[in-house]
C-alpha cells in the first residue's frame, strides 16, 4: 500500500535513517514506483524517460526476467557448491561472446567485488603488488576498489593515493594534453604508462597490472583514441603485469558496433570485469579470465561466494544475454546511438555552450563549457535539472561534473531519442547569452570544435 503524498515524508525518513553521503540525483528528487522498458513512472503515475540507467539493460520489468526469476525461486536458489545446469549454461553463453583465450568465469555479486577479485588474481599471477590506472577512474566502493579509484580517493575527504598505485592521465583527446588533431595521440597517451611502471618498480612494488574502464565514464564519457589500450597492455605485460578491462559500463552491446569496448580498441585483456547490466538489476558481477591466471589463483585456498553464482543469478544473467540477442538490442543501440549522435552534433553546432559531443552507441557525453572554454559545471547542473523537469532522466559526469551523460536502456526508440533532442535544444536555449560557436575552417582543432 502506498500513498502518493508520502514523498516529503519518505525524504525526511531517508535523512533520518541513512548517511548524508547517500546522495540523491536532482534538486527536486524523483520518486519512482514502476518501470516498463525505458520508461519509469512516479508516485502519481507520471511517465519519465530513463535516458540514464544502464542497469536495466534490456528494459525495466522485462517479462522474461520476471518469468525466469519467479520460476527459479519456486524451485530453489542455492550456491556453487552443488552442480546445476544454469551455472554452466550462463558461462557457456558469456564465453561465446568473448575471445577464445578468456575461458574461466568467476561469479560474484557486484562490479566492486569483481574488481576486488581482479586485484587478487593479478597479484597471485604476477607476484607483484603495484597497479597502474588512469586518473578519475571508478571501480567500486570497498577498500581496495577505492584505492584504484582516483574518482574516490582523490576527492576532498578521500583516503588519498596508496603507495602501490600510480595514476596516468586519462586519454581524453578533447581536454587532455594530446588533442584530436594529433595523429600520434594514442601512442603518446600510452607512453605515459612508462613513468608509472618505473615508479612502481623503483618503490619495490613491481607491476601487478593495469586496470581501466575501457571507455572512462566517470572521467567524462571518454572514447580513448584507437590503439591506446593495446599499446598500454604491451608495456604492462612487458613489466610482468596483468591487463584488466572494466567493462561494467561499456559491455554487452551498449556500444552498438561492439559487444565489448576492448574490441573497438583492438585490445586483448587478460581479465574482463562485468557488472551492473548483466543482472538487469539483480546483483551480479562476473570476472572472466584466462586458464593460466585462474590456475595461479588456484593455490589451495578455496574461492567461495555465498550468493555469487547462485542458481537465480545464473538464470537471470543468461536470460539477459539471450534477450540482447533475441531482441536485436545491440543493433538497436547502434541505430539509436547514431540517431542521437546526429542530433547532438546539430545541437553542438547551434549552441556555443556545447564544447564537445562524443560517444558510441548508447554511451554518450555532451561536454558543456563556459564562454572561456572552461568546464561548464553550473550549466550542466542547470541542464540536467531542467531535463528532469521535463521528465527526462539524464546524468552528469567528469572531474568538474560538466558532461551530460546519456546512457539509456538498450530498448530506447526513435521517438524517445527525438524527444531527448527536442527537449535538450529547448533547455539549452534557456542557458543564456553566449557568444556564437567559433566558425570552424576544418583545418585545425580548437576548443569547442566538434567537427574535426
Ligand atoms: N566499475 C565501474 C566502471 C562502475 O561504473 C561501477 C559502478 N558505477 C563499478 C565498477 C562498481 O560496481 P558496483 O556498484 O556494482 O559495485
Amino acid at each position: 500500500f502506498y500513498r502518493p503524498t508520502d514523498k516529503a515524508e519518505i525524504l525526511n525518513k531517508r535523512r533520518a535513517h541513512f548517511g548524508g553521503n547517500l546522495s540523491l540525483t536532482y534538486d527536486d528528487p524523483v520518486m519512482l514506483v514502476r518501470g516498463w522498458k525505458h520508461h519509469l513512472f512516479d508516485e502519481w503515475g507520471r511517465p519519465y524517460l530513463d535516458a540514464y540507467n544502464n542497469v536495466p539493460h534490456v528494459g525495466h520489468a522485462h517479462p522474461r526476467i520476471q518469468a525466469v526469476a519467479a520460476d527459479q525461486l519456486k524451485r530453489m536458489n542455492s550456491n556453487t557448491r552443488y552442480l546445476h545446469l544454469a551455472q554452466v549454461e550462463f558461462a557457456d553463453k558469456l564465453l561465446s561472446k568473448l575471445p577464445d583465450h578468456l575461458q574461466v568465469c568467476f561469479f560474484v555479486n557486484s562490479g566492486t567485488e569483481a574488481n576486488e577479485l581482479a586485484l587478487r588474481l593479478a597479484r597471485a599471477h604476477s607476484g607483484a603488488k603495484g597497479m597502474v590506472t588512469p586518473d578519475h577512474g571508478y571501480h567500486g566502493n570497498t577498500n581496495a576498489a577505492v584505492a584504484i579509484s582516483a574518482y574516490k580517493f582523490n576527492k576532498p575527504g578521500g583516503v588519498g593515493q596508496a603507495d602501490w598505485v600510480e595514476l596516468v592521465e586519462v586519454a581524453d583527446d578533447y581536454r587532455g594534453r594530446f588533442k584530436r588533431d594529433d595523429p600520434d595521440r594514442a601512442r603518446k597517451y600510452a607512453d605515459l604508462v612508462d613513468d608509472a611502471i618505473a615508479a612502481l618498480q623503483r618503490k619495490g612494488h613491481g607491476v601487478a597490472g593495469f586496470i581501466a574502464e575501457t571507455f572512462p565514464s566517470v572521467g567524462g564519457q571518454i572514447i580513448p583514441p584507437k590503439g591506446y589500450l593495446p599499446a598500454v597492455y604491451e608495456k604492462i605485460r612487458a613489466a610482468g603485469g596483468v591487463c584488466i578491462a572494466d567493462e561494467v559500463q561499456t559491455g554487452l552491446g551498449r556500444l552498438g558496433e561492439y559487444y565489448f569496448g576492448f574490441e573497438h580498441q583492438g585490445a586483448s585483456p587478460d581479465i574482463v570485469v562485468l557488472g551492473k547490466p548483466i543482472g538487469n538489476g539483480h546483483p551480479l558481477g562476473v570476472l572472466v579470465t584466462t586458464r593460466e591466471i585462474a590456475d595461479s589463483f588456484d593455490n589451495g585456498i578455496e574461492f567461495f561466494s555465498t550468493f555469487g553464482g547462485s542458481t537465480l543469478s545464473c538464470r537471470i544473467g543468461k536470460e539477459v544475454l539471450d534477450i540482447v540477442d533475441d531482441e536485436g538490442l545491440q543493433e538497436n543501440a547502434r541505430v539509436m546511438g547514431a540517431r542521437l549522435m546526429d542530433g547532438l552534433r546539430a545541437i553542438e553546432a547551434e549552441f556555443a555552450c556545447v564544447g564537445d559531443v562524443r560517444g558510441m552507441g548508447l554511451f554518450l557525453g555532451v561536454e558543456l563549457i563556459n564562454p572561456d572554454g572552461s568546464e561548464g559545471t553550473e550549466i550542466c547542473r542547470y541542464v540536467k535539472n531542467r531535463m528532469r523537469d521535463h521528465r527526462i532522466l539524464i546524468g552528469s559526469e567528469g572531474p568538474k561534473d560538466n558532461i551530460l551523460k546519456i546512457r539509456p536502456p538498450l530498448t530506447i526508440e526513435a521517438e524517445d531519442v527525438d524527444m531527448i533532442l527536442w527537449t535538450l535544444r529547448s533547455v539549452l536555449a534557456e542557458v543564456g547569452d553566449y557568444a556564437p560557436a567559433p566558425v570552424c575552417d576544418h583545418t585545425h582543432h580548437h576548443d569547442g570544435c566538434g567537427c574535426c
